[in-house]
């Protein structure tokens, strides 16, 4: 059974970046000095694994409080419905003080992207993993430690993704800091299984992160009342561009030749996108970063890529490319001239350039997915 909130210890050496915190869209603010919230409030406690099936709601409750015990962990307390149309049933046990902008921090840089968007105006939204940083391994530092005790609000992936800030995330609750995994907006129907876990890359189903930004518009929706209809209407202006981005991703993918609509990348990151896009999807590590490839895995590869003759392989911005070249190598030997199709994000967003429009701009959610559609697009047509 999956344990929803502690994150599994992914233990390895291998990566291309040891994390670094980077504040990828906003300069370390100013008031991140100022006065503490310093977790110390006293509140019903939140965990952030808090499953829309802990509570059996009546038929058009809108608002249903559901407050986890320890015991939500199981598979069993996953829902069966599918969609949080509206608001509830996440349960924010207390309001935003008055002062702005709501400090929010998050892990990753696709889950500060929708608190970006959804909170715009009234969040300030610090990203403690920047570009090119594996969130797999990504360890908090003593200055993310502070910024996360400080914060207003703490938004992350979840699904074990964030792997070494399990205990630190676990800590935060206990002192009654306000802390959400964005995933917890999916059911067990929206998941795929690795193991006795979910994989986590989530992200690369637009649609199921559409799902994620409605749960970041209900929190912001209870915690900050006096703003609900800005936030109601930022999530539905950003919704949609994410319903129109789902659908341009699928006609894209159905320019690739049907035999050429193969996936391989460095780890297994983009299983979602090849479920929800159709094309077959092969990773070179594990789902985690964790595990070495080893060398039988990368010849059976290099067998099926040379077998039907699939173009192009690619390498993840977030991962050591040394598995890919190892694989390209390997094809070589056996007479099939596979190529470096790019490169692609997978764990964590590109730079961003304050001056390229979203759509264009890796630094952003839409940018980075547009950037892997048209390189994945460009090697396989
Ligand atoms: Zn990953």
């Amino acid at each position: 059974m999956p344990n929803w909130v502690a994150p599994a210890a992914h233990d390895t050496s291998d990566r291309r970046s040891q994390a670094t915190c980077d504040s990828q869209h906003l300069q370390c603010p100013s008031w991140w000095r100022s006065e503490s919230s310093g977790g110390t409030e006293v509140g019903v406690r939140l965990r952030a694994s808090v499953r829309l099936g802990c509570v059996v709601a009546v038929a058009g409750l809108a608002l249903v409080a559901c407050v986890c015990g320890l015991g939500c962990h199981s598979n069993s307390d996953h829902p069966t419905n599918t969609a949080l149309a509206q608001p509830g049933p996440i349960f924010v046990p207390r309001q935003h003080n008055g002062n702005y902008p709501i400090r929010v921090v998050c892990t990753t840089g696709m889950v500060a992207d929708l608190v970006r968007h959804t909170g715009d105006g009234h969040v300030q939204v610090h990203a403690l993993m920047g570009p090119g940083v594996d969130p797999h391994l990504y360890k908090a530092r003593p200055n993310d430690v502070r910024l996360l005790q400080e914060a207003d609000l703490v938004f992350y992936n979840g699904l074990h993704l964030e792997g070494k800030m399990a205990e630190l995330l676990q800590s935060l609750r206990h002192q009654g800091k306000l802390t959400f995994a964005v995933t917890t907006a999916l059911t067990a129907e929206d998941l795929l299984p690795d193991g006795g876990e979910f994989d986590p890359h989530v992200w690369f189903n637009v649609r199921l992160w559409h799902k994620c930004l409605e749960l970041v518009r209900d929190v912001l929706m209870q915690y900050d009342p006096g703003h609900r209809d800005d936030y109601q209407r930022l999530a539905e202006e950003y919704g949609s561009q994410l319903l129109r981005l789902d659908e341009w991703v699928r006609q894209q993918v159905q320019s690739i030749p049907p035999a050429q609509r193969v996936l391989v990348t460095a780890h297994d990151a983009f299983r979602y996108f090849g479920q929800a896009y159709g094309l077959e999807v092969h990773g070179i590590q594990g789902i985690s970063t964790e595990s070495e490839a080893s060398l039988s895995e990368i010849d059976t590869l290099a067998e099926m890529l040379a077998r039907r003759k699939i173009k192009a392989i690619f390498v993840e911005s977030s991962v050591n490319p040394r598995n890919v070249q190892a694989l390209i190598e390997a094809c070589r030997r056996r007479g099939h001239a596979v190529r470096l199709g790019g490169e692609l994000f997978s764990d964590a967003l590109g730079e961003l350039h304050q001056e390229v429009p979203e759509q264009d701009n890796p630094g952003t959610y839409v940018g980075m997915i547009r950037h892997n559609v048209r390189t994945i697009v460009e090697a396989l047509r």
